[in-house]
């Protein structure tokens, strides 16, 4: 193929092209592109490499792609679903509890980057399956979470008038090792331990 150079750039001649020239402005500033035919906005999406719904919204609101459909946020694509999603989609629970205290989900965060002025840096949480309510103790030490639970449990069996059953945590080793799994033993309260980095 040949074609004339000017600066080292192969110009094409506007004239050619003026049915598919596009003018758009940025920064105070026009430019002018050429734009390829009018394609669904899976096609766009596809030729720009998968971007999120927010990107491919901008350049249709621009007018910088020509569509030949309505742009939907929900569009869904096969690659992306495959290529992007970290899990897979988390079956629901078949188990219902029936009463308070029946099964109780525990976690601990810490520590935490600011300490409390009373020198607190770690939480502990306790979560019942049944009404999903929340206790949440501050702790001073990893240590502490016995203390913490043996309180919970007091108060909660006090309350409702029911033993706690179940026991479920991430498999902390301060929830399932040592005097907590020895406390939990001695009250006939069965630990489970969910599968590593599964937050349901
Ligand atoms: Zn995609």
């Amino acid at each position: 193929m040949k074609g004339p150079v000017k600066d080292n750039l192969y110009p094409i001649p506007a004239h050619t092209l003026s049915t598919s020239l596009r003018k758009f402005s940025c920064n105070n500033t026009t430019f002018v592109a050429h734009t390829a035919k009018a394609a669904p906005c899976s096609t766009w999406h596809r030729r720009f490499g998968h971007p999120g719904s927010k990107i491919l919204q901008q350049l249709v609101t621009d007018k910088l792609i020509c569509t030949s459909d309505k742009f939907s946020s929900r569009m869904f694509c096969d690659a992306c679903q495959a290529g992007k999603s970290k899990h897979l989609p988390f079956h629901l629970s078949s188990r219902i509890s029936t009463h308070v205290l029946e099964l109780v989900h525990c976690d601990i965060w810490g520590s935490s980057p600011t300490v409390t002025t009373s020198g607190y840096r770690y939480y502990i949480i306790f979560v019942d399956d049944y009404s999903r309510y929340c206790w949440l103790y501050p702790m001073k030490r990893l240590s502490d979470s016995l203390a913490c639970f043996t309180s919970f449990k007091n108060m909660g069996e006090n309350q409702f008038n029911q033993r706690l059953q179940l026991f479920q945590c991430d498999g902390a080793k301060e929830l399932v090792e040592g005097i907590f799994c020895s406390f939990l033993d001695a009250n006939g309260i069965s630990l489970r331990v969910s599968c590593p980095h599964t937050s349901q």
